[in-house]
């Protein structure tokens, strides 16, 4: 049977690229198992019992996945999920053909799988999924300006390809979302933030999509959450923010490590830090209840959930703890430097930017990061990674009389940030996407952590 070669293709492949120390994540083995069997993804799939779940989204789509593939475990259930980062059709292929068995029949119950905007017609066409995940939709990085409008169409297209049994899962918040949610035939379960109290009144300069999509307005903002989510309604009557089914009210946002809110009548609580997790944590839970979870089954495993790697993990050293968070787009990198400040009084701070193509070749979205932000309290941040020299200039401009001279070498930039904490303080390493893997294996090789694929 030709699917049964793809699978034993791929699953030689990934074996000879674990020889090779390649690691964790590559998707190679999805790319040769789909050369011999274009449709052995197809297959795969329809071999799952339950089903699966595709996310989507600028930010957010991993550590959704994994509370999503949390949930689901814990039923219990067999859960295949794609890799950090591997969310192409390749790394879904690959991360099915690494648990098929030796027939080429994968035996799981369900299918997690993170999948970037742009693939995700393809990968609904293929998997068929119960449900569709759309976290939000952010301007990535200069060099994708303009995708936006694009993406909004591929998405809303694919979600109208969605089975009868399939339910798109959207985040009402997001006008882009909430735009091309509103013209799907059969309605989505709507999710969204309603609690003043973590909001602001005006929106971040880095933020977008603050137009009305039907006759081009400026929307008007009576609460600003994440970037340009929010509460949004066209002043000309045409266009507002959809009414979620699924509200969090009541968001507490007590430390990096904790977020609470209540939803559905259903108190809940994650290990997670920041405004950001709690609509991650929403977003999850809301995926349950279209799939037919029971909520307080959610609450708790939610309340046990462990973050996913790289995007707030912790390791400690001499006395002193570090937190390790991935930032990639202004967006998250805004989120992420006022809530480490606000929730954790962090003070000392290593900057890691690249610009290799998984990062963006093109450095200038920094320029929209508010770096302002660690004007008034921050006491050492240290411009760090390939493109240390373009951070250390937007630090200067920002009037960061704490930033230290540019040091490109990671390791020697968390030597100096470790020097400069004193005992029992904590450090903050915010990374783009390569800078982050780079640290992760500085770490590994000085046995600070565990590396990923082992965790
Ligand atoms: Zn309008």
């Amino acid at each position: 049977m030709r699917r049964t070669a793809a699978v034993l293709a791929g699953k030689a492949t990934a074996g000879l690229s674990r020889l090779s120390r390649r690691g964790g994540g590559t998707t190679f083995p999805g790319d040769v198992a789909r050369a011999i069997d274009p449709r052995v993804l197809r297959g795969l799939a329809g071999d799952l019992r339950e089903g699966a779940v595709l996310i989507t989204g600028t930010n957010g789509k991993t550590t959704t996945a994994r509370l999503v593939a949390s949930l689901l475990e814990g039923l219990p259930a067999r859960v295949v999920a794609n890799r950090a980062g591997a969310n192409l059709i390749f790394g879904a292929t690959a991360a099915a053909v690494a648990r098929a068995g030796l027939d080429g029949r994968l035996r799981a119950d369900w299918g997690v799988f993170e999948i970037d905007e742009a693939t995700l017609p393809l990968a609904v066409e293929e998997i068929r999924p119960r449900a569709v995940l759309v976290t939000n939709m952010f301007r990535d990085q200069l060099d994708r300006y303009g995708e936006l409008e694009l993406l909004a169409r591929t998405i809303q297209r694919a979600l109208q390809q969605l089975p009868s049994s399939g339910r798109a899962v959207l985040n009402a918040d997001d006008p882009r979302i909430g735009e091309l949610g509103q013209a799907l035939a059969s309605p989505p379960l709507w999710y969204g933030v309603e609690d003043p109290r973590v909001g602001v009144d005006k929106l971040p300069h880095a933020a977008d999509a603050r137009t009305c999509p039907r006759c081009g307005a400026s929307l008007d903002f009576s609460a600003v959450y994440v970037g340009h989510d929010g509460h949004y309604r066209c002043p000309n009557g045409d266009f507002e923010r959809p009414q979620p089914e699924v509200a969090a009210t009541d968001v507490r946002l007590e430390s990096l490590d904790r977020v609470c809110l209540e939803a559905a009548g259903t108190r809940l609580e994650a290990p997670l830090g920041g405004l950001y997790n709690a609509y991650n944590l929403l977003a999850a839970f809301s995926v349950g209840l279209a799939l037919g979870l029971d909520p307080g089954y959610m609450a708790r495993r939610l309340a046990t959930a462990a973050p996913a790697f790289g995007r707030q993990e912790r390791f400690e050293r001499a006395g002193r703890s570090f937190t390790i968070m991935l930032a990639k787009n202004p967006t998250g990198f805004n989120q992420i430097l006022l809530e480490s400040e606000r929730l954790a009084g962090a003070r000392h701070f290593l900057l890691g930017l690249n610009d290799r193509i998984a990062d963006g070749r093109d450095v200038s979205w920094i320029w929209d990061v508010d770096f302002e932000l660690l004007a008034e309290h921050a006491e050492l941040v240290i411009p760090s990674g390939g493109r240390a020299y373009d951070l250390a200039v937007r630090l200067k401009y920002a009037g960061i009389s704490a930033a230290a001279a540019p040091e490109p070498d990671l390791g020697r930039a968390l030597d100096q940030l470790i020097e400069a904490i004193p005992p029992g303080g904590s450090g903050h390493l915010l990374c783009t996407y390569t800078a982050m893997l780079d640290l992760r294996a500085l770490l590994v090789r000085r046995g600070w952590l565990q590396p990923y694929w082992a965790t």
